[in-house]
């Protein structure tokens, strides 16, 4: 439904978006997610049709969205981060306006308003479609603008940082909109909170200072983390080399590393699968003689292996960087 291609944007000299390409198909909902500044809105700006790209191109339904932009739009339902309302207008009076600036034919409006005012909650159970937009919390602004890119049904909804603002009562109630929308809708919402996306979205792709860093579904994401199980340990008694090499003849463990802490050995210790090999490591240094001051099992969840990767791509941008600067 969705396909960037090689997707690169500078703002002047500064590089936003640096050669991104993922695939979103039809029905999926997607998480985009990324630290602040990563280029997450740069991205759905471009695929929304709002700003160019410097080079790659986006394409939605099969079409172009810089040589058919207008019919890209027919398409795409776009929520930017901030929701601009008109705040002295009426909720059913704002939309009707909406509705005539998309085209809707006069006699279409009305129907159009009172389905979308239904599908947002903002008709039932109380009736706020006679209230203010300057009166509305957050919360509700949030659904008068959710309920205005669905005014001309398009099958795609693009939603940028969604949630950013609301409290957690709101935040729920438009996570479970959201979640009613992608049975029929193919989505893609933004967010920078891990949690936010994992509980409405069935992928993700991560992005972390303009680069792709990880792409594919969240079942497939949590299980390249908590895969292999990892064991810390803390042993003294005899030369590290010999003590990593004791732990690493043990039955299922893949990998060790070992380094130095004052004079206590610490290992790192991989193993094949996910079976916990505590008591056998702690047995193991039970037998030669050893001390063991620590032993504890590692398991990655979703949320470090995000910090860890964004946070990789934010040092190794901060070294180009840093490189660039000392070029020039
Ligand atoms: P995100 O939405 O993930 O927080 P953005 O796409 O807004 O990230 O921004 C990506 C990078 O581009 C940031 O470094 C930001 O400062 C820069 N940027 C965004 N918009 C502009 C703009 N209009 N002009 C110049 N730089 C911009
Ligand atoms: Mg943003």
């Amino acid at each position: 439904m969705i396909d960037v291609k090689n997707l690169t944007k500078y703002y002047g000299r500064t590089l936003a978006v640096d050669d991104i390409s993922f695939h979103v198909s039809a029905g999926s909902v997607v998480g985009f997610l990324g630290p602040n500044g990563a280029g997450k809105s740069t991205t759905l700006r471009i695929i929304t049709c709002f700003i160019p790209a410097t080079r790659g191109g986006v394409s939605v339904d099969g079409l172009d969205v810089f040589k058919e932009s207008i019919k890209v739009r027919d398409r795409i339902g776009y929520m930017p981060e901030n929701v601009p309302l008109y705040p002295e207008m009426r909720v059913r009076e704002y939309l009707m306006f909406r509705s005539a600036l998309r085209g809707l034919p006069r006699q279409k409006r009305s129907a159009a308003v009172d389905r979308v005012c239904e599908q947002c909650w903002l008709s039932r159970p109380e009736d706020l479609t006679r209230r203010r937009l300057d009166q509305l919390s957050r919360g509700y602004r949030q659904r008068v603008g959710l309920a205005d890119i669905l005014l001309h049904q398009p099958p795609v909804l693009v939603l940028d940082e969604p949630t950013i603002g609301l409290d957690p009562a709101q935040v729920r109630e438009m996570r479970n909109l959201i979640r009613q929308l992608g049975q029929n809708h193919t989505v893609i919402l933004s967010s920078h909170i891990l949690a936010e996306v994992e509980q409405v979205c069935s992928e993700l792709v991560i992005i972390a200072g303009g680069r792709l860093v990880a792409h594919g579904g969240l079942a497939e994401l949590r299980q390249r983390v908590t895969g292999p199980s990892r064991l810390v340990a803390e042993v003294k008694g005899a030369e590290p080399a010999e003590i990593a090499k004791a732990v690493a003849a043990l039955p299922g463990v893949s990998d060790v590393k070992h380094s130095q802490v004052g004079n206590w050995t610490r290992l790192n210790v991989a193993s094949q699968d996910a079976e916990d090999q505590r008591s056998a490591l702690a047995a193991c240094i039970a037998q030669k003689g050893w001390q063991l001051r620590e032993l504890r099992r590692q398991v990655a969840s979703l949320e470090d292996y995000f910090i860890q990767i964004t946070y990789q791509q934010s040092m190794q941008r901060g070294m180009l960087q840093d490189k660039e600067a000392a070029d020039e």
